[in-house]
């Protein structure tokens, strides 16, 4: 198959294509992936937020438990009534996270003993809290106050050590989100620790004696990790999350938690034992400027999310964009395919046809060409114009034809008479004789020369004599047979050819031509009687004898029956009859009816 463009045209649409689709395919591969990637990190840092809420809310049961326990007697009610509002809390927020991880929970033991052991703990502190609650406030001992606080960090203790073991799980899964576990871990932490650091105060304040200092150094102790995270916190979640909105909140947590209630609490850790407040009334003035430092993990754990969900976003737009791009460039090969092979190859195609065509001289219009290009357009317009110039060639052609035919007739026509002159009929004789060989015929000549013709020349001036001269040729012309060949052979001379004749035959034509020349009149000399003297030659079929040797013979005869006297007809000798004209007595020349002399 010969090489073709159109063919490597499409090769390298059909390359392009595939390569286009394998970027494609590979970057819509990596967007999914990150898209996949991002959303399931986007779903693994909600749970383990959940797990964070959960952990948090055991160790904010805390502050009502405190109160509860600490507070008046008038207020038993009302305390109660917050502490059961708590806990119903906790205990969905822990179903919550529970229920988050049941797979995990399923699978690992660890887990399990967790999840066990934070409900055994629980139980247990609740119990403790309970015991204190259930004695009138004048008669709860700060030792029992104390244990029941201890029992409450025991299931805070291992609300922290389930999450951070679910914390593990989640970053080996999801390592993408290990800062922003890390960071919300950090924050849940500190949140933890500030509650805690209001526990202490409180078993402080409900101690005695050298427990107290027990307390104190737990306070100081706590106080120290909390301005080590808040550290932390302040440069990486400043670092990790951009736009200042982290840092407002930050700022609210320096002013109120650690300018506030931060030296509140030490303030009251430091007072000699019964100047304080008691446990309740400083759990209300400590627990509000807490709130600052929840917020902040809310906003953390807010920031986080969206963060993740927004790169899981981002992914999702350039697996589109990607998915976008494919197909326009693929779509775009495919066009711009289609318009060459309609708009170029197909054209060319039929540009070649129609040269084809215009060569073997077909110029019948050409197929309109819709939709094609200002080039291709060019192009046929080319064809146009070569259709036209050939069409001009071809009228100049049969205009050259005609002219040439016209002179080739004019050459071979006698202008005077209308009939054929010498060299014609020489031909047509030269034709005839060469047929009439072959196929055995005879050929007759009769010659005949009008008689004393000059005379009517110089009487009647040369216009009459030419008018006579058309007039026999017209008066001639009906007695010939179709098959004959009438020529003015000279001046006043003609000449007759007939194929296929008798001696008889043409003697008798001769005679009967002579009596029709004798019909025609000379203008204005009706004296006048036209007459001609006749040579008939027969040429046999067998005979080796020229067309000119045969002329001659009849010009012989011819003036043989000049000699004999003119209007008369001579054949081979002796004598043929030349019957009598009825004009006759009219003619003043005399009329012979022998051939002699
Ligand atoms: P004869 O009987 O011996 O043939 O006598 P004739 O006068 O016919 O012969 P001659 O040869 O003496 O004269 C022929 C004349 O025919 C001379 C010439 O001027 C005239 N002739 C030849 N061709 C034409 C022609 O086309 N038109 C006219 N008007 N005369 C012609
Ligand atoms: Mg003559
Ligand atoms: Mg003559």
């Amino acid at each position: 198959m010969p090489f073709k463009i159109q063919h490597l045209q499409w090769l390298g649409g059909i390359l392009a294509a595939a390569a286009c689709l394998a970027l494609g395919g590979m970057s819509l591969r990596t967007n999914l992936a990150d898209h996949e990637r991002y959303r399931h990190g986007g779903a693994q840092l909600a749970r383990y937020n959940a797990v964070l809420v959960a952990a948090n809310a055991v160790s904010a049961e805390r502050g009502p438990s405190n109160s509860a326990m600490g507070g008046a007697a008038q207020d038993h009610a009302a305390l109660a009534a917050a502490l059961a509002t708590k806990r119903a809390d906790t205990d969905r927020m822990i179903a919550a996270a529970e229920a988050l991880f049941a797979g995990e929970s399923a699978a690992t033991a660890e887990v399990q003993r967790l999840q066990a052991d934070l409900h055994l703990k629980l139980g247990q502190g609740r119990a403790a809290v309970d015991a204190v609650v259930s004695r009138p406030a004048d008669r709860r001992l700060g030792t029992d106050v104390a244990f029941a606080i201890e029992m409450m960090f025991a299931a805070a203790d291992t609300a922290i050590e389930l999450r951070d073991q679910l914390g593990r799980a989640v970053v080996a899964d999801t390592p993408q989100i290990a800062a922003h576990v890390v960071l919300n871990n950090v924050a849940g932490k500190m949140r933890e620790d500030a509650g805690r650091l209001g526990s202490y105060v409180v078993m402080m304040l409900t101690a005695e004696g050298p427990r107290r200092q027990n307390f104190q150094a737990k306070i100081a102790e706590t106080q120290a990790r909390l301005q080590d995270m808040r550290r932390f916190l302040a440069s990486f979640a400043g670092a990790l999350f951009k736009g200042g909105e982290v840092d407002g909140v930050f700022d609210t947590v320096n002013r109120i938690y650690f300018g506030e209630s931060l030296p509140y609490a030490r303030a009251v850790a430091s007072l000699a034992a019964g100047a304080g407040p008691n446990a309740d009334t400083f759990t209300r003035a400590y627990v509000p400027g807490m709130r600052p430092v929840e917020d902040l993990r809310v906003m953390i754990a807010e920031r986080s999310q969206s963060t993740i969900d927004g790169l899981r976003d981002q992914a999702s737009r350039l697996v589109l964009a990607s998915l976008m791009l494919t197909l326009v460039v693929v779509l775009a090969l495919a066009v711009i395919s289609i318009v060459f092979r309609d708009g170029l190859f197909l054209p060319l195609l039929t540009a070649r046809q129609q040269i084809i065509a215009i060569a073997h001289g077909d110029l019948t219009g050409p197929p309109v060409m819709s939709k094609v290009s200002a080039e291709v357009r060019g192009m046929f317009e080319g064809l146009d114009v070569l259709r036209e110039q050939q069409r001009q060639r071809l009228l100049l052609e049969e205009e050259q034809r005609r002219l040439a035919d016209q002179l080739r007739h004019l050459s071979r026509t006698d202008m005077l008479t209308g009939l054929l002159n010498r060299r014609a009929l020489n031909e047509l004789a030269l034709e005839s004789f060469g047929s009439a060989d072959a196929e055995g015929r005879t050929h007759g000549v009769v010659l005949f020369d009008i008689d004393h013709f000059k005379a009517i020349n110089d009487s009647q001036g040369h216009a009459a004599g030419d008018t006579v001269l058309a007039a026999i040729a017209r008066e001639v012309g009906p007695e010939l047979a179709p098959g004959a060949t009438f020529a003015r052979y000279g001046g006043e001379e003609f000449i007759v050819l007939l194929p296929d004749t008798s001696e008889a035959a043409a003697m008798a034509l001769a005679e009967r031509l002579r009596r029709a020349i004798s019909r025609v009149a000379v203008p204005n000399a009706p004296q006048f009687v036209v007459t001609g003297s006749f040579g008939v030659a027969v040429r046999p079929p067998d005979a080796v004898q020229s067309w000119e040797h045969l002329v001659a013979t009849a010009d012989q005869r011819l003036y043989r029956a000049k000699r004999a006297g003119r209007n008369r007809t001579c054949g081979p000798e002796p004598v043929t009859v030349a019957p009598p004209l009825a004009a006759e007595s009219a003619a003043p020349i005399a009329l012979r009816t022998a051939c002699g002399g």
